[in-house]
């Protein structure tokens, strides 16, 4: 009853304080609250929304994840700002009164390291593989530019700011306060992305590897042969659950359905094509609506430009 009663008040504490800030700060309402759901035993998830940035979500429209150890929290990506980072502390707080004392990078898109700042501030150590830190590195600048029009104020105190422990890759095992992990370069949506096993618990988080209930992006920085080859790899350690970098928790099936299945398609449909000196249009045209992954979300806005780009890299790299 007690502890019931004191995560009631820890949780109308941190909801009067996002209405707080929210209004304090933006002027918008910060109607995304992230919450966690337990994966399994000490491993939780927090699944973002599925859009685009803005400030109604901070910017947390991916996933992320925590597991809790003897002595703190671990945390798995650190969020789009130091203001999101507050939202992320605040979702570990409804589970756990242990501070979180090491936080792991799996990549280097925005909403995966901006956050950083703020748990260093707090005292925790910032992890990740050397590769992540280079292409943080050189984004850096870019990013906290590109992010401002949707995040505005919400950006305020937000500093990029790279881990202090760095850790040579491609793949490192470590373990952090008696937690196995596993980590291994996946190089899929950014160069030096990253997934993170846990052995024990048969979890992967596979960063911005796999994409369910919408449709991953190719961007110019992404590399759907590496992604293949890495989501294999991601099949050679048959997670019982799999935290993907967007949508929810789920299984290896639905990761190699909407995920596996679609890198397998843009190399062997569209890089084809371009090997085979085929005209653009027509094999966009003709590969317009595959109709096993049309359903999923965001499909209008990204699949003709995934295929241009994969069409595009394999006419320059046959
Ligand atoms: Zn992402």
């Amino acid at each position: 009853m007690v502890a019931l009663s004191m995560s009631k008040i820890l949780q109308a504490l941190a909801l009067s304080l996002v209405t707080f800030i929210g209004v304090g700060a933006s002027q918008a309402e910060v109607v995304y609250v992230p919450r966690a759901v337990q994966v399994t035993g000490p491993v939780y998830a927090i699944v973002g929304p599925l859009g685009q940035r803005s400030q109604a979500n901070a910017g947390l429209n991916a996933n992320y994840g925590f597991v809790l150890t003897a002595n703190g929290v671990i945390l798995i990506d650190s969020g789009a700002s130091a203001f999101s980072a507050a939202l992320l502390a605040q979702a570990v707080k409804m589970v756990t009164p242990k501070p979180i004392r090491w936080v792991l990078n799996t990549g280097s898109q925005d909403h995966r390291w901006l956050g950083n700042g703020y748990f260093a501030g707090q005292r925790a150590e910032i992890h990740a593989l050397a590769g992540t830190v280079k292409t943080q590195q050189g984004f850096a600048a870019q990013q906290v530019a590109n992010l401002l029009p949707f995040l505005a104020e919400q950006l305020q105190g937000t500093e990029p700011r790279l881990a202090s422990k760095v850790h040579d890759g491609p793949e490192k095992k470590l373990d952090i306060d008696g937690l196995r992990l596993e980590w291994i370069t996946t190089n899929a949506h950014y160069p030096g992305d990253t997934m993170i096993h846990l052995p024990e618990h048969a979890v992967t988080f596979t960063g911005d590897l796999v994409y369910v209930d919408r449709l991953l992006g190719v961007l110019p920085q992404s590399n759907v042969r590496l992604a293949q080859v890495a989501f294999g790899r991601l099949q050679a350690l048959k997670p019982v659950h799999v935290v993907p970098g967007h949508g929810r928790v789920t299984d290896m099936a639905q990761a190699t359905q909407e995920t596996g299945d679609y890198y397998a398609f843009l190399i062997e449909q569209v890089g084809v094509a371009a090997r085979n000196m085929e005209s653009i249009s027509e094999t966009l045209n003709k590969l317009a609506l595959p109709t096993q992954f049309r359903h999923l979300q965001n499909f209008d806005e990204l699949h003709r430009l995934n295929m241009n780009r994969v069409f595009v890299d394999f006419e320059a790299n046959p």
